[in-house]
């Protein structure tokens, strides 16, 4: 089978590293020397766009932290949401979209998506036109996080262009509204050789698929065979099973640990992840990644929270998480698991982090104090 685009735990299309710049002897001059797996040889430029509400000071927070990897960051800051919509017209300016397509790599605040009327949504636009058709959103517990839970380790899989989501809606009379639910045969098992592909290259040994083929027995049936189709392309490497959607809610909540991947249609998939992201810590702690042929856009699962926006309250871990699920894509391994360490470490102590995890820092002290973490383990290891 050709290879898959799919590039946690390696570099593939997806990735800028061909357009690297090397230093002269090879070594990155933004890197604490001595970091554990000092080898940043090459910058990645990346588009990043801090978005509304809350997004700038996470996207603040966020860029200091990977700047403090150890690996070197071209960021093109591009400003896409609300803030925009006056001067552009539109929410989501081409020359952002040319700006994710010529870069390949985006790392995305949350945008405010007006409801009922107006731009549908920057976000499914964005996944739309740029064909990011995997939504990856794992969910892992936090040592130091209260939780029901201590040992969650959940991946969703969720298909990004299609179901609901395509939104064909229209009005039947005055009385009436219909929204068609589109499932294809590509789509769905392209994202279920997604799902494997992620399965096989991280070590983990079961993909459930999630949908409700009893009720919609054409559109979760196709999606549901199709899985069943590539699933026995895998068959003796990774454990296949299927799960009707509300029976897979309740499973979750009460015994998640019986889970590993789980690949869905689009909107099961937007429900169950936040079921995920709720039994690990709540939406502050959910990252997220958007893998397409043509780019990939990492984002936290949360939206701009405008009520705390400006006021150094919001949690900046999910936008960081997502910066580590980027730093994988880029094939940065080691400063991934070294910025994901050090946020850990923080939480786990507590005093450092933000309200929503029992602390008293701000969205910017919280991050200095991952910073400071970065440094000492750099320090240690030299
Ligand atoms: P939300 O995620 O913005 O906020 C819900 C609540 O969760 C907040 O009131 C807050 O209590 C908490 N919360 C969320 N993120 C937090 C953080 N980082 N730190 C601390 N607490 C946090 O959801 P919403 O209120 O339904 O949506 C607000 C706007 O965001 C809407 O316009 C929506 O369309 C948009 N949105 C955008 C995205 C995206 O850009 N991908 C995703 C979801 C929602």
């Amino acid at each position: 089978m050709a290879a898959h685009p799919l590039t946690f735990g390696g570099v593939g299309p997806g990735t800028n590293r061909g357009r690297a710049a090397r230093r002269a002897d090879g070594g990155d001059p933004s890197a604490p020397e001595g970091a554990p797996g000092y080898h940043a040889t090459m910058s990645h430029k990346v588009t990043l766009i801090p978005g509304d509400g809350i997004g700038p000071e996470l996207a603040e927070a966020t860029r200091r932290v990977l700047d403090a990897s150890g690996v070197r960051f071209e960021w093109e800051v591009q400003d896409a949401g609300e803030a925009v919509m006056a001067q552009f017209g539109t929410p989501l300016p081409d020359h952002v979209l040319e700006s994710i397509r010529r870069n390949r790599v985006a790392l995305k605040g949350p945008i405010t998506t007006p409801v009922g009327s107006g731009f549908r949504s920057v976000n499914v636009t964005l996944r739309q036109t740029l064909g990011l058709y995997a939504n990856l959103r794992p969910a892992r517990s936090i040592n130091g996080l209260e939780t029901r839970y201590d040992d969650v380790d959940l991946v969703v899989v969720r298909e990004n262009t299609e179901d609901l989501y395509a939104g064909i809606e229209h009005m039947v009379g005055p009385d009436a509204a219909e929204s068609i639910k589109i499932i294809t045969r590509a789509a769905s098992e392209r994202i279920a050789r997604f799902a494997f592909e992620y399965a096989v290259s991280n070590g983990r040994r079961k993909v459930t698929a999630v949908h409700k083929a009893n009720i919609m027995k054409l559109s979760d049936g196709l999606f549901l065979e199709s899985c069943r189709t590539v699933a026995a392309e895998y068959e003796g490497r990774v454990e296949f099973e299927d799960r009707i959607v509300d029976n897979m809610c309740m499973q979750l909540v009460q015994k998640p640990e019986l889970y590993d991947v789980m690949v869905l249609p689009n909107l099961y998939g937007d429900i169950v992840s936040d079921l995920c992201a709720g039994l690990v810590g709540g939406l502050g702690v959910a990252p997220g990644a958007n893998i397409g042929t043509e780019a990939s856009v990492f984002e936290p699962v949360h939206g701009s929270a405008p009520k705390y926006a400006g006021q150094d309250k919001a949690n900046p871990t999910a936008l960081i998480l997502s910066g580590v699920l980027m730093l994988r894509h880029l094939g940065e391994q080691a400063a991934a698991e070294r910025v994901e360490t050090a946020l850990r470490e923080v939480i786990a102590e507590g005093s450092r982090t933000t309200y929503d995890l029992g602390g008293t820092a701000g969205t910017a002290a919280f991050a200095d104090a991952i910073i400071e973490r970065l440094g000492a383990s750099a320090g240690a290891a030299s």
